[in-house]
């Protein structure tokens, strides 16, 4: 039995961010991962300039491609906004991997399957065996779904189901554009350029209602690649992959005992742009304060909006769920058969 102060389950953001605070503050950690580093990781890797901050980050020694926004495109039916911004782009196939080497925590490839408590302590499928117990795993979290599932149960109101692609491609325009509602869909489709030459593209919207309305998400990336075919990418080689996960909700379990769960094990992305990077960085953090100081691990400084939480985010929410889940609490009857 392979034995640490600390395994974590999940080398993404929430999970290498956990390491690197864990590790910094001298504790002995163990990262599984299902994949090898470096990984595929849907996602369109827009960062946002808190999360350089809180990952300590310096763009001009980080090894990797980051390009930095200083204006995004907010389209919305025929009405087409510059909106000026600070904001950057990574690709999450470096970035993840150069998280986790830098955290300098232990990482084994394993696929988690069984969690188990025994005698005060965690036990991974027989093998591995902590005293601390990290859930970062994303949506599917084994920890989650093994010891938190129960007191903090997800709203299927909010969850979200995404089709992108991240392509070698030799973009014209550099800024980022973001195109709403187009079609009616209850949420949004992206154009992020990368540094040199990679471009990731992708559409998202809320499963719930996509499937009220009888639409599949498939109907509207076909729609989103001739937009794309016409503009910004004539000629890319498009072929998407879909990924689900859930934005913030009633997150108030977080913890018990000593099994903490971050980032997409919670559903923590933000309620008006669907923004996980962010909130999975800062509840890593979170979780290894908590572990090294016994400080309360609350979710109440991991931002829920990306937008600051004012009208434009009231208005974002309202437009994908309907008002359905208020306030980030949840209702009984939203919830069951949820999970
Ligand atoms: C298409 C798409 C676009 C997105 N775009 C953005 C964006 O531009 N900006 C933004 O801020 N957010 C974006 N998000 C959200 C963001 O990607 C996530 O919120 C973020 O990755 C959450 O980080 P995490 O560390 O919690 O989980 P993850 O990054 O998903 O990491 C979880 C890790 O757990 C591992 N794992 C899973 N199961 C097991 C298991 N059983 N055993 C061992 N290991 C396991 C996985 O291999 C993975 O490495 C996007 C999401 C999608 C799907």
């Amino acid at each position: 039995m392979r034995t640490a102060d600390v395994i974590i389950v999940g080398g993404g953001p929430a999970g290498s961010t956990a390491a690197w605070r864990l590790r910094r503050g001298g504790a002995d950690v163990l990262v599984l991962d299902r994949d090898r580093f470096p990984r595929l990781k849907l996602c369109a890797g827009w960062i946002t300039p808190e999360v350089v901050r809180d990952l300590e980050m310096d763009p001009a020694t980080y090894p990797h491609r980051f390009l930095s926004f200083t204006r995004m495109h907010v389209h919305w039916k025929a009405l087409h906004l510059p909106v000026p911004c600070i904001q950057h782009s990574i690709r999450r196939f470096e970035f993840d991997a150069w998280l986790l080497e830098r955290s300098g925590a232990t990482v084994v490839q394993h696929t988690v399957k069984q969690v188990r408590r025994v005698d005060g302590a965690y036990e991974i499928d027989g093998a591995f065996r902590a005293k601390y117990l990290v859930g970062a795993a994303g949506t599917r979290c084994p920890v989650y779904r093994s010891l938190l599932r129960e007191a903090n149960p997800r709203a299927r109101e909010l969850q979200t189901v995404t089709l992108e692609h991240e392509l070698e491609y030799d973009w014209r325009d550099p800024d980022c554009h973001l195109w709403f509602f187009d079609q009616g869909l209850p949420g949004y489709a992206w154009y992020v350029p990368k540094q040199n030459g990679w471009l990731n593209v992708g559409i998202g919207g809320m499963a719930e209602r996509l499937k009220m309305r009888g639409e599949d998400i498939k109907q509207h990336w076909s729609h989103f690649a001739r937009l794309l075919g016409r503009r910004l990418a004539p000629r890319a080689a498009l072929d998407p992959t879909g990924y689900s996960y859930y934005l913030r909700g009633g997150v108030d379990v977080v913890r018990v005992d000593n099994a903490f769960i971050a980032g997409d094990a919670v559903g923590l992305a933000t309620r008006d742009l669907c923004e996980g990077i962010g909130p999975a960085v800062r509840s890593g953090a979170r979780v290894a304060a908590s572990i090294l100081t016994g400080a309360a691990y609350r979710l109440e400084d991991v931002t829920g909006a990306s937008l600051g939480g004012g009208l434009v985010t009231r208005l974002l929410d309202w437009s994908f769920t309907r008002g359905a889940v208020q306030d980030g609490r949840v209702a009984a009857a939203a919830v069951a058969g949820a999970n």
